[in-house]
């Protein structure tokens, strides 16, 4: 490792931030954020996408929501929904029973699968008076049909926000906020970047709690923390190890334990590409507004600049041809399936995925996982056969 001391102390420190936050069930950003201006309010939403320059030009925080993880003991959750699906659901219930959304004034549920939507229906029983949303999104992808659907849904959004703090949005609300969302996801994307050629400079563990501190601090805030990082990590140089270079896709919802990414990683990978967190790099690209219609323009990049996704409607097969293209373009040695346990949209697509890593010679293994899973003896096996199969092998 080369670099001067003072950075690699600045970064350990940078990243001990966005540690904490991820640790932080209780989302005290959110309380001090509020205790600035009393009239503030902040917007939960769940995995995996939601507008959030509408929420941010409103003046409210919008605050990602994916479960405790592994730092939580799930008991309440486990009584509102069956054994046979996901987790994520249960730990969401438990924070909302044990008050850890005390702070959040709303909460956005955006149209994935069939979990999502009647998790949607027990938050109204469980938490009676806080705004609910349930936000459907287009499966047709022709502007006449599905772009005039969602830029209604995205109306009457903004229109439900303005009932709740009485604060009316302009259209150059909007582009300013559209502005700082493009300029987030520049950066995650230059981290990515960063991250894919070097992957020896900083960690997938650390990467993504760089990211999801961006799913609570304000969008102000992570640009500044993004750019700290990334200045940080141009200063310093670090040796690669002998590992293997893998793509993880399935795990766009529920979020794998942090212990599990170490595991990979510590097994002889180096993750150069993910699905975590996806809602945050979900429009590929900037928002443009080129008719004064910044609502149309958020209406149109979901149409037209989305990524692919298990949980959208893919009527031509072209997903499997979409991680293909992303494991050339990250010069990949080969793909591990990664879904939680239960999950329908990745476990119904992973057949097709799997086929046509198959028809590209491309390595592949598989596993699922639950976010408290604590016994990674198993995967790490897994991974580390993999991993010395292709070093071996391949
Ligand atoms: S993990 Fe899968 S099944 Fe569960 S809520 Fe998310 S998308 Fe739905």
């Amino acid at each position: 490792m080369t670099g001067n001391k003072n950075t690699f102390e600045e970064l350990e420190e940078a990243l001990k931030f966005g540690w904490s936050l991820l640790d932080d069930l209780n989302f005290q950003y959110i309380s001090d954020w509020k205790n600035d201006n009393p009239s503030r309010q902040a917007i939960g939403y769940f995995p995996i996408y939601v507008p959030r320059e509408i929420i941010h030009a409103a003046g409210m925080l919008p605050v990602g929501l994916f479960g405790g993880g592994s730092h939580l003991q799930v008991i309440k959750g486990d009584a509102y929904f069956q054994s046979y699906i996901c987790h994520l659901p249960r730990s969401v219930i438990e924070m909302a029973l044990d008050g850890n959304y005390a702070d959040i004034d709303g909460f956005i549920f955006p149209s994935i699968c069939d979990v999502i939507r009647n998790l949607s229906g027990v938050f109204k029983i469980i938490i009676p008076g806080k705004f609910i949303k349930y936000l459907d999104y287009p499966q047709n992808f022709d502007w006449g049909v599905g772009g005039e659907f969602y830029s209604l849904e995205l109306w009457k959004l903004q229109q439900e926000l303005f009932e709740l703090n009485g604060i009316q949005v302009s259209s150059r609300d909007l582009n300013h906020s559209i502005i700082l969302y493009n300029k987030n996801r520049r950066l995650i994307s230059q981290l990515q970047n960063i991250r894919s050629a070097t992957p020896w400079k900083i960690s997938t563990a650390d990467f993504y709690a760089v990211m999801r501190a961006g799913y609570v601090i304000s969008v102000e805030d992570h640009n500044n923390y993004l750019e700290n990082v990334i200045t940080l990590l141009g200063q310093i140089e670090c040796e690669p190890e002998d590992k293997i270079r893998v793509i993880i896709t399935g795990s766009f919802c529920e979020q794998p334990p942090m212990g599990m990414i170490k595991t990979i990683e510590n097994a002889g990978c180096y993750i150069v590409d993910d699905d975590f967190q996806l809602g945050a790099m979900w429009i590929v690209g900037d928002i443009i507004d080129v008719s004064n219609d910044p609502m149309q323009a958020l209406a149109r990049a979901y149409l037209e600049q989305r990524v692919l996704s298990s949980s959208v409607y893919d009527s031509d097969g072209s997903k499997g041809n979409f991680l293909a293209r992303l494991v050339k373009k990250h010069k990949a040695d080969g793909v591990i399936f990664c879904a939680p346990s239960f999950c329908d949209p990745a476990l119904l697509d992973r057949p097709e995925l799997e086929k046509t890593m198959d028809k590209y010679h491309i390595k592949h293994i598989s596993f699922r996982y639950h976010e408290n899973l604590g016994q990674f003896q198993v995967i790490k096996e897994q991974v580390g056969t993999f991993s010395d199969s292709i070093k071996l092998w391949a």
